[in-house]
C-alpha cells in the first residue's frame, strides 16, 4: 500500500489551489467542443455525458460488453477471461474507443495535443482514486527506441508520470525496455500477433513481490498486456493491473 506523507499531501493541495486558481485567471475550453468548460477541467459537462463510458465491460480485462451478453449489469467477466484466467488481476478502462474517444486519442498520441492527455488522464483518474490500495509502483508499456523516436515520446510513460504524480506513486520508465520492433498488432491473426510479441520485452531488474501497474494509452488485441503481465508475474511480480484510457471490442 502506498502511504501519503504529510508534505506530499501538502504540496498537492497547494497544487490544486494553484489549479483551481489559475482555472479563474484562464478558464479552459472544451477539447471537444471549444465552449468554455465552466470548470477545473478542459472538458465541458454536456461532452462529458456523451462520452462512451466503458459499461458494462468483463470485470477482468475490462472488454465492452452489451448489456445483454452480461447478466447483471456491470458484475460479469468475459468467457475468454473464464476459459483462460490472464496475469494480470484486472484492467482499469473507463471509455470505450469510439468515437469521440479515438479523436482524443489520436490528437494526444500522434499530434503531441497534451490538453486531450490530461482530460484522459483525469477520467482515469476518476477511476482510479475510489480504492483504498493502490499498486505500489507504476510502469509505462515501453516503445522501442525506433517508434519513440519517430513519435517524439512514448504516450504511456507521459500517463505513467501524470498518474504517478496525482497519486504519489513512483514511476518507472527504465525497468521494462522493448527489444524487438513490433508492426502495429490489430489486424493480425491471434497467433500472428502472439509470434510477434514473445521476446519482445525485457525484464531490466527485480520486482519480487510488488504490487504494479501497468500503464498503456489504449487495450486493442490485449497480446501486449497478457505479455507483460506474465513477465511481471514471472519475475515475482506480487500482483499486476492495467490501466489504460480505452479498450476496444474483442475482434471476431
Ligand atoms: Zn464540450
Ligand atoms: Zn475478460
Amino acid at each position: 500500500m502506498v502511504e501519503h506523507s504529510k508534505t506530499t499531501s501538502l504540496l498537492r493541495r497547494c497544487s490544486a489551489a494553484l489549479q483551481r486558481g489559475s482555472y479563474y485567471l484562464f478558464p479552459g475550453r472544451c477539447v471537444l467542443c471549444s465552449a468554455l468548460s465552466k470548470r477545473p477541467l478542459d472538458l465541458c459537462v454536456g461532452c462529458e455525458a456523451e462520452l462512451p463510458f466503458n459499461q458494462p465491460a468483463c470485470l477482468c480485462c475490462a472488454l465492452p460488453m452489451n448489456s445483454t451478453s452480461s447478466t447483471h449489469l456491470n458484475s460479469a467477466t468475459c468467457g475468454k477471461c473464464i476459459s483462460n484466467p490472464p496475469a494480470f488481476t484486472r484492467c482499469i478502462a473507463p471509455l470505450r474507443y469510439e468515437f469521440p474517444t479515438n479523436k482524443l486519442i489520436n490528437g494526444f498520441k500522434h499530434h503531441g495535443q497534451f490538453s486531450r492527455g490530461t482530460v484522459l488522464a483525469e477520467l482515469l483518474l476518476c477511476e482510479l482514486t475510489p480504492q483504498k490500495i493502490l499498486p505500489e509502483l507504476i510502469l509505462p508499456v515501453p516503445l522501442h527506441w525506433r517508434r519513440q523516436f519517430t513519435r517524439g515520446f512514448n504516450q504511456a510513460q507521459w500517463l505513467a508520470h501524470y498518474l504517478g504524480r496525482q497519486l504519489d506513486i513512483p514511476v518507472d520508465t527504465r525497468l521494462l525496455s522493448r527489444q524487438k520492433y513490433t508492426p502495429a498488432q490489430q489486424g493480425l491473426p491471434r497467433k500472428q500477433r502472439l509470434k510477434n510479441l514473445k521476446g519482445a520485452f525485457r525484464l531490466n531488474h527485480n520486482i519480487e513481490g510488488k504490487n504494479i501497474a501497468l500503464v498503456d494509452d489504449v487495450v486493442t488485441t490485449g497480446s501486449t498486456i497478457a505479455e507483460l503481465s506474465q513477465l511481471l508475474r514471472k519475475a515475482g511480480a506480487k500482483e499486476v493491473e492495467i490501466w489504460c484510457l480505452a479498450r476496444t471490442p474483442l475482434e471476431k
